[in-house]
């Protein structure tokens, strides 16, 4: 969901993309994305396209043909990441763990020792396939150790969870803007440490995609300079304005405290279900609960009319996860107790209606034990 201030800045009559006043929008948003990647970074703009946008320029700008890149896969997403390195004439080595699970730093290390030189290693912070919650600290401090670029993709976690960018060392980090920070989708929060600018201007090649090179987007993101590169989405750029006010406002640790709660009670009534998380208790996101279906439950019929009759889209299984989960997205404005409980509510109609739960209120309590306890 989208907040209503954020729909009618979307319908801000328009200006040109080098109007000084449309300029001075392009500073606050830098101001503002500095702000939710908690970041100094400069080099922190909005990417013109989706998250996969954001994805694509982080891979392109940074990898050269023959170029060594650590890709963390467990997931959809870091198969993606992957097949981009490929596709610059990168070499992929993969670092694997089974869907649902984290990646073992010890194993990123061993593939670090064993490959160097490495450009990079990419991973997914938020792997939103899986629910599961990657660390980045002790891989961040391997990348450093070893001299590599620490590539993340924050695109589900920027605005529900910390990203801390300068803390931790992240070199490259992209984002979208309709995941937690509750904006249409269409642009790509990203920035760039000091670290990434240098190894993008010592590039032995041109940037293999022309759009997404950032050595060129910089000309027009940059103060002073402003030079037009290609026409910016303006209608675009006054929602994420809106929509980062409303984060700024609302403040970064109120709004992860307000995540949490709400995927923790989601998780314990959805546990009283017989519907237990696919990854382990501490690497639980708390912004996408993904649960495993019991075999007897026909899951794509419930998810059906989840829809059609109570008006709650979740989301199914994705590769090898296809018809055995559920992937429950409690993004930004949609991260409200009102939803947690009404799609409880609907989930215990449905399953005393086929006859797989007898107590009606279960997971509504478990639920409403969570909200009790952490509430003032
Ligand atoms: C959604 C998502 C993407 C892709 O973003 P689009 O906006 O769909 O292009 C990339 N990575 C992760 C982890 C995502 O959840």
């Amino acid at each position: 969901m989208v907040h209503p201030r954020v729909l009618h800045a979307l319908s801000t009559p328009l200006l040109g993309h080098l109007d000084p006043a449309f300029l001075a929008l392009m500073n606050d948003i830098q101001a503002l994305l500095r702000v939710v990647f908690q970041t100094k970074n400069h080099f922190t703009i909005a990417v013109s396209g989706t998250g996969s946008a954001g994805m694509e320029a982080s891979i392109v700008n940074i990898v050269e043909p023959g170029d060594a890149v650590i890709i963390g896969v467990n997931g959809l997403f870091g198969t993606r990441l992957a097949t981009i390195v490929e596709r610059c004439g990168g070499k992929a080595i993969l670092v694997e763990a089974p869907w649902g699970q984290i990646l073992e730093p010890d194993a990123i290390e061993a593939a670090l020792r064993r490959s160097s030189p490495v450009k990079a290693v990419a991973i997914v912070h938020a792997e939103t396939s899986t629910g599961a919650w990657q660390p980045l600290e002790p891989i961040a401090n391997l990348c450093r150790n070893h001299d590599t670029l620490f590539v993340v993709d924050a695109v589900t976690s920027l605005g529900g969870a910390p990203v801390e960018v300068d803390r931790l060392g992240i070199d490259v980090c992209y984002s979208a803007t309709q995941k937690c920070l509750s904006c249409p989708p269409g642009l790509s929060p990203f920035t760039l440490s000091d670290r990434a600018l240098a190894a993008i201007r010592a590039r032995r090649t041109p940037c293999q995609s022309w759009y997404l090179d950032m050595a060129l987007i910089a000309d027009y993101w940059a103060e002073g300079s402003r030079a037009y590169h290609h026409t910016a989405p303006i209608s675009m750029l006054y929602a994420l304005r809106e929509a980062l006010r409303l984060v700024e406002e609302e403040g970064l640790p109120a709004r992860f405290t307000r995540h949490r709660l709400n995927g923790d009670a989601l998780a314990a009534g959805l546990t009283e279900l017989g519907l237990s998380p696919l990854p382990p208790l501490e690497h639980r996101l708390p912004m996408l609960t993904c649960v495993t279906v019991p075999a007897h439950i026909p899951e794509a019929k419930i998810r059906a009319s989840l829809l059609s009759t109570y008006g709650i889209e979740i989301g199914g299984g994705l590769g090898p996860l296809k018809g055995k989960v559920w992937r429950i997205g409690l993004m930004g404005e949609s991260s409200t107790e009102a939803y947690v409980l009404t799609l409880l509510k609907a989930l215990e109609d449905l399953f005393i209606r086929d006859g797989w739960l007898s107590t009606p209120g279960t997971a509504l309590r478990a639920a409403a034990r969570i909200y009790g306890r952490k509430k003032p």
